[in-house]
């Protein structure tokens, strides 16, 4: 049997579970932060926590006898990112990274990347005063000082500090294009901030900004750590985990 770990909060990590499950060949075991109250989960087995830094990934990894890892995280979950990238070439444990492919811009967009939250903070006071914030709850404080009204959308509520002004809407996707420009003009929205998360589930926020013309602050993805393989596919990765020789 193979054992692979994939590293999952992700629907690509659940649709990768529910694909390598097919195979009678291979174990997959699924990986979560426990950051939501409740999560979607993955079909077969879970496990729930932080591993204890990359010392304890590598111990996790050695005792549960782990063949291969698929990084099938959030796109700015960098730090467990970091974490399997440096793990698993300690233990020479075959890596993927499974990523899906950004977001990009189409006619009528009014986007402006900027490197992180911070610079997203500086910039939206430059492009309107009700800004709806979509970036999860992990980093909403890097607008606390910003004197604008927000409009913040998280699946939990943020545990940290929020701008004063602000409305806390708890939910989670997908949302439709004509949801979304309702919510927009109905809380009169003049500037969205969001990360390149990149896939189906949350891209009407964009879809919607361009029909209002709305200008969009897009927080650029983390790199993904040098020398390590990564794949936008879920196919490709498939490919990868399945095939008869490891690399
Ligand atoms: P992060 O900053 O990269 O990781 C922080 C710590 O959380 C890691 O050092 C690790 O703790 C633990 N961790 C993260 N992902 C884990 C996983 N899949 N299994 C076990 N432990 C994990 O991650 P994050 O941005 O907080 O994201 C946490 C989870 O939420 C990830 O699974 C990610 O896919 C999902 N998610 C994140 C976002 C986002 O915008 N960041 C959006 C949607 C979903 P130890 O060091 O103790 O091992």
């Amino acid at each position: 049997m193979r054992r692979i770990l994939v590293l999952g909060g992700t629907r690509e990590a659940r649709d990768l579970a529910v694909r390598l499950e097919e195979d009678p060949s291979v174990t997959v075991i699924s990986s979560l932060a426990g950051r939501v109250r409740e999560p979607a989960l993955p079909v077969g087995e879970v496990r729930i926590g932080g591993f204890g830094g990359v010392e304890g990934l590598a111990d996790w990894l050695s005792v549960n006898a782990i063949d291969a890892v698929v990084d099938a995280t959030h796109p700015y979950a960098a730090r467990i990112t970091a974490n399997a990238a440096l793990a698993c070439a300690r233990l020479r444990v075959p890596l993927l990274v499974l990523r899906r492919a950004g977001w990009e811009a189409a006619t009528g967009d009014r986007w402006h990347e900027v490197a992180d939250l911070a610079a997203a903070a500086r910039l939206v006071a430059a492009l309107g005063e009700r800004v709806f914030l979509t970036i999860g709850r992990q980093g909403v404080d890097a607008f606390a000082d910003c004197s604008g009204w927000f409009l913040i959308r998280a699946i939990d509520p943020p545990e940290v500090v929020a701008p004063s002004r602000s409305q806390l809407l708890l939910e989670r996707g997908p949302f439709s294009v004509e949801d979304e420009v309702a919510l927009m003009r109905e809380h009169r929205i003049d500037v969205l901030v969001t990360k390149n998360s990149g896939g189906m589930l949350t891209s009407a926020k964009l879809e919607a900004a361009r029909r209002l013309r709305i200008p969009v602050v897009l927080v650029a993805r983390p790199p993904i750590p040098s020398g390590v393989l990564s794949v936008s596919s879920l196919d490709a990765a498939v490919r990868w985990a399945l095939a008869p020789e490891l690399p």
